[in-house]
């Protein structure tokens, strides 16, 4: 396991290679031309944080001495998303534990190429504009993701823990649908308006850093989303969700008894007490031009007044796409490795002109 702990920077601002620690021992890796970070969103910024380009108040509260005060850590964004069971039927569909983990299941999809095994997970995928009187809601501001199961059909063995619900939702909300046939519709914020920010616990490599999303703490999250659980509603009433029994998970949210069930008030307490991730946070390297103070690389995803040093990950996403950011993370890296390509074959070519031509117009100077 090699972990790389900070940057090696010559002058202050020439990366010249990484210190890293394998097996507990610490060592260190020269660059012949660039130190690339691709850590990600949380990597890239403890280590860049550790090598001293961070908040300036941050870093020196920590000891750790300051080469750049770059606002590394700061600008997280993450998709979040409710509506986990939100909604019964009164149908079995054939996408089910027990359904999913027979030997015919599996020969089916071997075989014939049919069956539950052939579920992509998320049946459908809608991108929409949840209010279009906003007009600063040009891009889509929701996701929705529809899921023919949900936390409770499992009977809490995986993902109760995996996304951890506490014992108390878990309970109160899901456990008693255990054998009753549950779907998700999954409303997904795209374009967060709440920021949170990664620091460092200490100026130890083997600490975890300290990540604040501060999710939903602009009120507009909480909106947005609630527009998405009214389009549910819509959505249990067409003729389709109708054919299928389809009907609001009764339990109530513990947390929101004091509300009327179903009314505005009850949709916003339970959106509080049931967002998730969508393990999609960017933005703690976010890339910009030197005038703004809220960026850390330039275009050419180099670390602002830094020589060789290049952050290639879904940290330098300024902003969320509207959608799942994989293929944007994929494009990135392309657009980086050509970026750091050009960069060295121009560098090779200037300095090999250098050898080529200088000595020939110096020669012609000579009496
Ligand atoms: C559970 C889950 C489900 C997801 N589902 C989807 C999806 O369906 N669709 C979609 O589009 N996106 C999805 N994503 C998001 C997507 O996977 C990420 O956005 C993407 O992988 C980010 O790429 P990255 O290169 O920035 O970072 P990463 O893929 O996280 O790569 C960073 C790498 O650096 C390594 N690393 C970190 N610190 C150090 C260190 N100090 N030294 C050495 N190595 C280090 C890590 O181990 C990791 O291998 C999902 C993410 C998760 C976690």
């Amino acid at each position: 396991m090699v972990a790389g702990s900070r940057v090696l920077l010559s002058d202050k601002y020439e990366a010249y290679g990484v210190q890293y620690r394998r097996f507990g021992h610490v060592g260190r890796v020269r660059a012949r031309k660039a130190v690339i970070l691709c850590a990600g969103t949380v990597g890239s910024s403890k280590i860049l944080m550790l090598s001293g380009m961070g908040p300036k108040h941050h870093l020196q509260s920590l000891k750790i001495p300051l080469i750049q005060d770059l606002p590394v850590g700061q600008n997280l964004q993450d998709h979040v998303t409710t509506g986990l069971d939100i909604v019964i039927l009164n149908q079995t569909l054939p996408l089910n534990v027990a359904n999913i983990a027979s030997l015919s299941s599996a020969l089916d999809y071997l075989f014939y190429g049919t069956g539950p095994w052939t579920s992509p997970g998320c049946e459908a995928v809608a991108v929409v504009h949840s209010d279009l009187s906003d007009p600063q809601t040009d891009p889509p501001d929701l996701q929705l993701m529809a899921i023919p199961s949900g936390a409770s059909s499992d009977d809490g063995a995986h993902l109760y823990t995996t996304v951890g619900i506490t014992d108390k939702v878990w309970q109160g909300y899901f456990a008693t649908l255990s054998g009753q046939q549950v779907a998700s519709f999954l409303p997904v914020l795209l374009h967060p308006k709440s920021k949170g920010e990664i620091l460092l616990r200490d100026g130890d490599p083997n600490s975890l850093p300290l990540i604040n999303p501060r999710y939903l703490t602009d009120q507009r999250d909480v909106d947005t989303l609630y527009r998405g659980i009214l389009l549910i509603k819509k959505l249990i009433n067409t003729p389709a969700m109708q054919s299928l029994g389809a009907s609001l998970n009764p339990n109530i949210m513990p947390g929101c008894e004091q509300f009327l069930f179903d009314s505005e008030d009850y949709w916003k307490c339970y959106i509080r007490h049931l967002t998730l991730t969508a393990y999609h946070p960017v933005g703690t390297c976010k890339m910009g031009p030197k005038s703004d103070p809220s960026s850390v690389v330039d275009f050419d995803l180099r670390v602002h007044n830094s020589h060789h040093l290049y952050v290639i990950d879904a940290s330098i996403m300024p902003s969320l796409p509207s959608g799942n950011i994989n293929a944007a993370v994929v494009m990135i890296a392309e657009k980086g490795a050509e970026i750091v390509e050009r960069y060295w074959a121009h560098k090779a070519m200037v300095c090999h002109q250098r050898e080529v031509f200088l000595p020939t117009k110096v020669s012609l100077k000579v009496p």
